[in-house]
C-alpha cells in the first residue's frame, strides 16, 4: 500500500507469511513458485482500453514478471517462476465480457509468452481444473466448492481497512465498465447494481484463491491489489503508473520520453497521444514529453479546457 503501513520498507511482519514457504523451496533446492491471480480479460470499455486482445501494456507487465525471476534466478540458482492464474473465466459473466473473448485473451497471453520467450511464466486457468466442462457449469462447480457466502463478505467491508478498499475499487471499476453509450438506464439505478456486481466479483475470486492455494500450496501468492502488512499475499505492482489499482487490462500503454506508463485509452487520446500499430494492430500510445501528465477527464473538478 502506498500510504500508512510499511511503504518503501520491508518490516519482520511484511515477510512473517512467507518466509517459510521461501525456506522450504530453498531447502529442498525447489524453484521458487509465485501463484499470481491476473491477467482475467480486457475491459470491455473502449474509452479504457484498445480492445478485447492483449496488447503492449500487458507484455511490459509479464516482462517485468519474467526479469523479477531472473532476479532471483541471479542470487538463487535454481530460481523462480510466476503461474499467472489468468482468473477471465471465472468472472466474466459478471463483467458482460463474453466467453469467447475470454478464450482469445487467454490464447494471445500464451502467444504473447511464447514468443517473448519469457521462460519463467506460465499460465493457468479454470478450463484447465474443470477440462470439457461448459463455462457456466465451470463457475458453478467453482462457487460451490470454494465460494464464500455474500453476507460474510459483507461484514469484512463494513470492518474497513482493505477488504473495504477493494470493494471501492473493484465498484469503480464496474461503473467505467458497465455505463459505457449502450447502458441507457439512471446512474443511481447503475451504482446499485454495480456494488452488487461487486460482491459478486469479490465472491468468485476469492473462491477462485481457495482453489488455488488446495492446488499449490506450496506457491507463495502474488496480488495485483495493495496488500496491507502482514497478509497473506504480496501486493506486486504490474507498471509504473500513478494509479495502484490501474492494470494493463484496464488501460493502454503510454510511452513518453523513453519511459512507459498506464493511462485509461480516453485519457491518452485527451492528453494527445497518439496511436502506435505493430503488426497491422493497435499496440499502445505515444505522448510527447511536455504532454506527459493526464488531462482530469471533463466532468472530474480541476478541469480546464486544453488551448
Ligand atoms: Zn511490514
Amino acid at each position: 500500500m502506498r500510504e500508512g503501513g510499511c511503504t518503501g520498507e520491508v518490516c519482520p511482519r511484511c515477510v512473517g507469511h512467507h518466509l517459510e514457504a521461501v525456506r522450504d523451496a530453498m531447502a529442498s533446492g525447489r524453484r521458487i513458485e509465485f501463484v499470481l491471480p491476473a491477467f482475467p480479460t480486457k475491459s470491455p470499455n473502449p474509452a479504457k482500453v484498445l480492445g478485447p486482445l492483449p496488447d503492449l501494456a500487458e507484455e511490459l507487465a509479464l516482462r517485468f514478471l519474467n526479469s523479477l525471476c531472473e532476479r532471483i534466478g541471479a542470487i538463487y540458482p535454481p530460481g523462480a517462476a510466476i503461474l499467472i492464474c489468468s482468473d477471465g473465466r471465472v468472472f466474466n459473466d459478471l463483467l458482460g465480457v463474453s466467453d469467447e473473448n475470454v478464450t482469445g485473451y487467454v490464447r494471445a497471453l500464451d502467444d504473447m509468452i511464447t514468443r517473448m520467450g519469457a521462460t519463467h511464466l506460465e499460465q493457468f486457468t479454470l478450463d484447465k481444473v474443470y477440462r470439457g466442462a461448459g463455462h457456466t457449469d465451470m463457475r458453478t462447480m467453482l462457487s460451490t466448492g470454494h465460494a464464500p457466502e455474500i453476507e460474510e463478505l459483507r461484514e469484512e467491508v463494513r470492518a474497513g481497512g482493505a477488504p473495504l478498499a477493494m470493494y471501492r475499487g473493484i465498484t469503480r471499476f464496474m461503473l467505467e465498465d458497465l455505463s459505457g453509450p449502450h447502458y441507457t438506464g439512471t446512474r443511481s439505478a447503475l451504482q446499485r447494481e454495480c456494488r452488487r456486481l461487486a460482491y459478486r466479483v469479490i465472491q468468485r475470486s476469492r473462491a477462485w484463491g481457495d482453489l488455488l492455494g488446495q492446488l499449490f500450496p506450496a506457491a507463495i501468492r502474488l496480488s495485483i491489489h495493495p496488500q496491507p502488512c502482514g497478509t497473506e499475499k504480496i501486493g506486486i505492482l504490474l507498471a509504473d503508473t500513478p494509479d495502484a489499482w490501474l492494470t494493463p487490462w484496464h488501460s493502454v500503454a503510454v510511452e513518453s520520453g523513453g519511459r512507459f506508463t498506464l493511462m485509461k485509452r480516453a485519457d491518452a487520446e485527451r492528453a494527445g497521444a497518439e496511436p502506435v500499430h505493430v503488426a497491422g494492430r493497435p499496440s499502445h500510445y505515444v505522448l510527447a514529453p511536455d504532454a506527459a501528465r493526464p488531462a482530469p477527464a471533463p466532468h472530474e473538478p480541476g478541469h480546464r479546457p486544453r488551448a
